[in-house]
């Protein structure tokens, strides 16, 4: 069984997915932690981030690997430095070449193959999994999702301004849903919820309500 989860940035499904997942004792599959790698190791390696070609290599080598919450590169626990406000910052350019998309929707796949997952992102329910059981698709005011994020940068101890951070995730998701290939979109079949007046636990309840 496929939960498939989408949403912008501070949407709360991180969180959320994680909750629902230890709740029904099953995996959870992040998948924007997979185009996190790949922007670290990108900016590790000076790369031209415009450059398809290079990137599309870069995906194809990728040596990842996601354990117990963590994720590792060659071995190395990268976990902490994929959420360091640079990759997000330079995340929009490469989750963008075609050829990127295709190469990590082929290893979300094979990673949320062996049992049943909660799998969240922005293509999940309309690409990677279409196919999904259960559909949803979580958002909130823009206001309140900059400032979920400001706060959990914060408690990283990472200085930054709120209004940096509205900027930011603004420009993400206006990325997000404006880019050619998977781009973060409402599917017919998911259940929207808005999660500005909801907290992880309400969130999480009303998805369990409709999973029933
Ligand atoms: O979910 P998270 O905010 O960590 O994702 C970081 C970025 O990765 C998103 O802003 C989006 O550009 C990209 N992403 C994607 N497709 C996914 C998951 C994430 O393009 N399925």
């Amino acid at each position: 069984m496929i939960i498939a989860i989408d949403g912008p940035a501070g949407s709360g499904k991180t969180t959320v997915a994680k909750l629902l997942a230890k709740r029904l004792g099953i995996f959870y599959l992040d998948t924007g932690s997979t185009y996190r790698a790949l922007t670290y190791l990108a900016l590790e390696n000076n790369l031209d981030l415009s450059s398809a070609e290079s990137l599309g290599k870069l995906a194809s080598n990728l040596n990842l690997k996601l354990q117990e919450g963590k994720v590792y590169l060659d071995n190395k626990d990268i976990s902490l430095a994929i959420r360091e406000p640079r990759i997000d910052k330079n995340i929009s350019l490469v989750v963008v070449h075609p050829q990127v998309r295709k190469t990590m929707i082929k290893l979300q796949r094979n990673l949320a193959q062996r049992g049943d997952f909660v799998v969240e992102g922005r293509d999940i329910t309309t690409v990677v999994f279409p196919e999904a059981e259960h559909k949803f698709y979580l958002d909130a005011d823009a206001k309140v999702r900059s400032r979920r994020r400001f706060t959990e940068l914060k408690d990283k101890g990472l200085k930054l301004k709120l209004q940096e951070v509205e900027k930011d995730l603004s420009q993400r998701d206006h990325a997000d849903k404006n880019r050619k290939v998977g781009p973060l979109k409402i599917s017919d079949e998911a259940r929207v919820i808005d999660t500005t007046g909801l907290t992880i636990e309400g969130t999480a309840r009303e998805i369990l309500k409709y999973l029933k």
